[in-house]
């Protein structure tokens, strides 16, 4: 942030919000942001966008020479120094971007494409920054794309009239706005609205219509933003020019002759060199001390191209700057930081661990496994699971590793759907990739949470689907045969006969019973002309042989039935869990076999 002149003293102690930009895929984040950064005022008059690691700063005076009259829509000064505008978007970079109690980001940019409307990408970004408690703005992007739009540079509030567009234009722009995005907002709980017509920003969305490509709209988004963001959240940027700094890992990083460094934003207070530097790792903390803060060489200074850093003394929040230090190469993105002088080492160890601690996940005692590339990542990967009923047993930082296998291969033992991996943003390590196969564990990788989600609950539903099936097929199932005419053709040891299938199916190895409740003995074998079969289904004529006590003609007789003796656990379950897979047939054969057994029992409960 630039320092403060004597005449602005009333200002001097906030600093500039920290804005992140998220949304679906392709919607236009990337194009926008460039857009945003590129924005230049005319060249002669001072300011400009100042370049951070990781962010972009937008100074309040370029903001306020951009929007000109549009400003006494605000009905308020502008009071803040700017916007520190993260580079990296998407819901990666805003939920590894944590702090204490939430988000690090203090207002974000919600991009939606006004033509393609919500997407799912969209609908988890609104669920995180609810869940964040962020403040948002929509942008509602490619409006230069709905049928006859003009669209040009500048606000887009002074070109939305008649004059500037063809009033089939405005119809569309309107029909999109509300379908696409104020309805599924509305859906979402959201009350939503273009901003212009909005009474209360406390209580409704606003929407900025934009286009990146035109830079349409851009000075109405960053009129609102810095509006909102002042309005909000006063004292949340209320700046600590006494306090050390704290800040958030952005990315670790190898540069060339510095070793292993950290990109960091600071959110608060201001970082010195010489500084001890403080990193909350999952299960320790390192202390080490900070050689360089190191900010993006201006092009104009840029000599030789692989020289593109510039040390600094000291970094005032909120910015985003590059950190060399020993002992980096064991950091992760995500991890919560502190630059403090020595007396307040303990004090920062404190902070960053509490931190640490209230960022882990809560586990349940039988659950699958989870992995991601940061600390925020794998509590925004947690939360959706939750949502979805997904039970956690252990929740952890980094890539699947040969030991994370063993590990669910346990788990799988005492249930079958617990033997998945959910990993965001990280690789499965080469020395895993044998064990999986050798234990077949599932591990279900991407670096979008919904697919995740949606791909992990889909697997769990097929595999007790099939679990159910496997069950299912195990139950010996009803038939009820008639021994033909004139076709029994030994009567004992074995006894074979010439059979028709009435109804369901008869296998290999099914117990077979008399009318009366006698039990004949086993179906040894099928043949169905002459050939050796399995089964043999309703309609079908065969003939079996029966290993067990029965003679023919003394027991049984031709024309007289014979049923498969069911146990009645069996029949419990198919009657109760099973009926809809039972086919037309298979169900009579079950419902008369019940029948048979409730009066040959004396008992009407027999198999309910
Ligand atoms: P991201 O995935 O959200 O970062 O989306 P990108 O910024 O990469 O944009 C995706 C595509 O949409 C690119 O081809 C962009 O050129 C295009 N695009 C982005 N914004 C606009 C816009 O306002 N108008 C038009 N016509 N195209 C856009």
């Amino acid at each position: 942030a630039k320092k403060n002149t004597k005449k602005d003293n009333k200002n001097q102690n906030l600093r500039c919000p920290i804005v992140c930009v998220l949304g679906h895929v392709d919607h236009g984040k990337t194009t926008l942001l460039d857009k945003i950064r590129k924005t230049r005022v005319a060249k002669r008059e001072a300011g400009g966008i100042t370049q951070h690691i990781g962010a972009s700063e937008i100074p309040i005076d370029v903001i306020k020479r951009l929007c000109g009259d549009l400003l006494k829509m605000l009905k308020a000064d502008l009071k803040i120094p700017g916007l520190l505008v993260i580079d990296t978007p998407g819901h990666e970079a805003f939920t590894s971007l944590r702090k204490r109690g939430g988000a690090l980001a203090d207002i974000a940019i919600l991009v939606v494409d006004i033509n393609e409307g919500f997407k799912p990408q969209t609908v988890e970004a609104v669920n995180i920054l609810r869940q964040c408690k962020t403040p948002f703005v929509v942008a509602a992007n490619k409006i230069d794309l709905i049928p006859g739009w003009n669209s040009k540079e500048g606000p887009f509030i002074l070109n939305f009239n008649e004059k500037a567009q063809h009033p089939n234009a405005l119809t569309e722009f309107e029909i999109r706005l509300y379908e696409n995005i104020i309805k599924p907002l509305n859906e979402l709980g959201f009350d939503a609205d273009l901003y212009s017509r909005v009474q209360d920003v406390t209580k409704t969305v606003c929407i900025i219509p934009v286009s990146a490509v035109t830079g349409e709209g851009v000075p109405d988004l960053l009129m609102m933003v810095a509006g909102l963001a002042q309005k909000f959240l006063e004292d949340r940027l209320k700046l600590n020019v006494e306090g050390y700094a704290k800040g958030t890992i952005l990315e670790v990083k190898e540069e060339k002759g510095l070793g292993t460094t950290i990109d960091a934003i600071i959110y608060d207070g201001i970082a010195k060199r010489g500084d001890y530097l403080v990193v909350g790792l999952p299960d320790d903390v390192l202390v080490t001390r900070v050689k360089a803060l190191l900010k993006p060489k201006p092009l104009d200074e840029m000599r030789d191209p692989r020289d593109k850093f510039k040390p600094v003394n000291e970094v005032t929040a909120a910015a985003g700057v590059k950190i060399a230090a020993p002992e980096l190469d064991k950091v992760i993105a995500g991890c919560p930081i502190r630059i403090v002088p020595k007396d307040k080492i303990e004090e920062a160890k404190e902070e960053v661990m509490r931190e640490v601690e209230e960022a882990k996940i809560e586990v349940d005692d039988e659950g699958i496994l989870i992995k991601a590339d940061t600390l925020g990542s794998l509590e925004a990967l947690a939360n959706e699971l939750r949502k979805a009923g997904v039970k956690i047993k252990k929740a952890e930082v980094g890539d699947v590793t040969k030991k994370d296998i063993i590990e669910v291969a346990s788990y799988k033992q005492s249930n079958p759907l617990h033997g998945a991996i959910v990993a965001f943003n990280v690789k499965i390590l080469p020395e895993a990739q044998k064990e999986i196969e050798k234990y077949d564990i599932k591990v279900f990788l991407d670096n979008i949470i919904y697919k995740l989600v949606e791909d992990f609950t889909e697997w769990v539903k097929k595999e007790e689907e099939r679990i159910k099936y496997g069950e299912f097929e195990k139950l010996i199932k009803p038939a009820i045969v008639r021994i033909l005419p004139d076709c029994i053709f030994r009567q004992k040891d074995p006894a074979i006969c010439g059979i028709e299938v009435i109804c369901g199916t008869l296998k290999v190895g099914y117990p077979l019973m008399r009318e009366d409740g006698m039990q004949l003995g086993y179906v040894r074998e099928i043949k169905d002309r002459g050939e050796n079969v399995k089964e043999a289904k309703a309609g079908k004529a065969v003939s079996i042989a029966i290993d067990g006590r029965v003679i023919l003609k003394r027991h049984v007789d031709e024309g007289d039935y014979m049923y498969v003796a069911v146990p009645e656990n069996h029949v419990r379950e198919l009657y109760h869990k099973y009926m809809d897979r039972l086919r037309n047939d298979e169900k009579e054969a079950l419902l008369k076999y019940m029948e048979l057994m409730q009066k040959l029992t004396n008992n009407i409960f027999w198999g309910r």
